[in-house]
């Protein structure tokens, strides 16, 4: 495609080899526009792409192009109303599970886990399930009839701590409560404000793992 066909706003001046001429050159390096289809939905996104003057050509770098594909997957996905790749992994950390378990547990291969995580567009009925076990305590209804499909080492582990969290999020509840302080005596708000934080620190904690 040759520069006055496509949109292209200069950044930097480089000189480096071009790839279809192959010899170095004087080159420009800068921003445009491109128009992908994904899955069928077209998609127009900036990309970084550079510019040969003497032979009138424009090239992706390896990581421009992949660059460009992943901001018309992130695109797609907000479209469609899926879960970006570091949710799904965030979704996976707050259960505290490897790749491998995560993967037993969901039925899916560990290599599927690995490439949402990584980028590639996740199906449809794979991002249901992780938005169903985003929340905790479905997590907790999924995870106790699937438990068997992991170690039982793992899955113990996993248990203790949907136990220490619901038990945790139950006591942060009953602390927040007794937190508020007394009205007007010094005294007294001295008392509490350890108090205070004290129990501030555990709903934190506990915010944060619900989070
Ligand atoms: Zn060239």
């Amino acid at each position: 495609m040759t520069k006055d066909k496509m949109p292209f706003k200069e950044i930097s001046k480089i000189h480096k080899e071009c790839p279809v001429c192959e010899i170095e050159r004087d080159l420009s390096y800068g921003e445009t526009r491109d128009r992908l289809k994904v899955r069928g939905l077209e998609i127009e996104v900036a990309s970084k792409i550079h510019y040969c003057p003497e032979g009138d050509h424009y090239f992706h770098s390896i990581q421009d192009e992949e660059d460009k594909f992943q901001a018309a997957y992130r695109d797609y996905r907000i479209r469609k109303g899926l879960l970006q790749p570091e949710e799904i992994r965030a979704i996976r950390k707050q259960y505290k599970l490897s790749q491998k378990n995560f993967a037993l547990l969901l039925g899916w291969g560990e290599i599927t886990i690995h490439r949402y995580e990584t980028g590639a567009i996740q199906d449809e009925p794979h991002n249901d399930v992780l938005m169903f076990i985003k929340d905790f305590d479905n997590f907790k209804t999924y995870f106790l009839t699937k438990k068997h499909s992991i170690d039982p080492g793992v899955a113990f582990k996993i248990e203790d701590m949907i136990n220490k969290r619901t038990f945790g999020i139950v006591k942060a509840l009953f602390s927040f409560r007794r937190s508020d302080p007394p009205p007007i005596q010094n005294k007294m708000n001295l008392h509490y404000s350890g108090h205070v934080e004290n129990s501030q620190g555990c709903i934190d904690d506990e915010l944060a793992l619900a989070a």
